[in-house]
């Protein structure tokens, strides 16, 4: 137990895990120690210590230290059999993310060989290569997925359970634009805009995480949320880049804390309501305007 303990641990290194939570801390001297604004209390002078040597964290505004589940138990308000749950979960998501990270690369190089693919993007206006470059735009043609992952060593049964290929053993994607949707510096999904006659839209069936390139957007002070992935495209390639995308016509449970005010230095959103979507709330305002679905997601000071 002591050493499947250690070995988690060693697998996600604390530094990292708190990192993909945009936590930032300076480094203190020449050392491999890190300090910055505590996730776990309100914080206004850096107090939170990392040595990413030990894997060890301590706050020395509110004495709270330990290792990562310890951190994990705090910021997350879980047990200790919970936390390694949690954790475990992550590694998972890792394993599938890096899969989907391959998967996107493949799709990448196949885009300019399929001339029906670099049509489309034209005649739905995109065609400044380094945005195109930018979101990792890829193309599946079908049928030649499932042998480029197999000779890494990819089993079938990864494949089915990430949705990339279906129960008849084929490419889930065929004939389709791919957008990765990232989260926290991983590949969680992928969305697939068919270029033929098959439904549009298709997501692997997993979560698509929260509102689209949040990590850049939710810098700006004010927000266009858009339906979908080429509308927020053609206004990035406009020079309007406070553009995020919900993915569909509704905020998830996942995506509509992401309309909050971002806290400096929190390693945990705050927790999701239940159900689909939640009515706005004292601090912001959400408008559906005519035409086009477009919202306008206003923030504390601004629409
Ligand atoms: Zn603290």
């Amino acid at each position: 137990m002591r050493e499947d303990l250690e070995q988690l641990k060693q697998r996600i290194p604390l530094l990292e895990y708190l990192q993909r939570r945009h936590w930032t801390g300076c480094r203190v001297a020449a050392r491999e120690e890190f300090v910055g604004l505590c996730p776990l209390h309100p914080d206004t002078r850096p107090s939170f210590y990392v040595n990413a040597r030990k894997n060890l964290f301590y706050c020395h505004g509110c004495q709270c230290g330990g290792d990562l589940i310890r951190f994990v138990e705090l910021s997350e308000h879980l047990s200790f059999r919970e936390s390694l749950a949690c954790l475990k979960q992550d590694l998972a998501l890792a394993a599938e993310s890096a899969l989907l990270t391959r998967t996107t690369a493949f799709f990448q190089m196949q885009l300019h060989r399929y001339s029906e693919a670099v049509e489309y993007l034209q005649n739905r206006g995109l065609q400044d290569p380094d945005l195109i470059a930018e979101l990792g735009l890829g193309y599946a043609p079908g049928g030649n997925l499932r042998r480029h992952l197999a000779d890494f060593g990819y089993s079938l049964d990864l494949l089915l359970r990430t949705g990339l290929i279906n129960h008849q053993g084929r490419d889930a994607f065929c004939r389709r634009v791919i957008f990765p949707c990232y989260q926290q510096g991983r590949v969680i999904n992928l969305y697939g805009r068919s270029i033929g006659a098959a439904f549009p839209h298709r997501l692997l069936p997993r979560s698509k995480g929260g509102l689209f390139a949040w990590d850049s957007v939710g810098a700006f002070s004010s927000v266009i949320l858009v339906e979908g992935l080429f509308d927020l495209a053609v206004l990035w390639q406009a020079g309007l880049r406070n553009t995020t995308c919900a993915i569909g016509t509704h905020l998830t449970a996942v995506q509509w804390p992401g309309c909050q005010p971002s806290r400096p230095t929190g390693c945990s959103p705050p927790r999701p309501p239940p159900g689909k979507c939640r009515p706005a709330g004292p601090h912001r305002r959400l408008a559906l305007r005519p035409g086009p679905q477009q919202l306008l997601c206003g923030r504390r000071h601004g629409v």
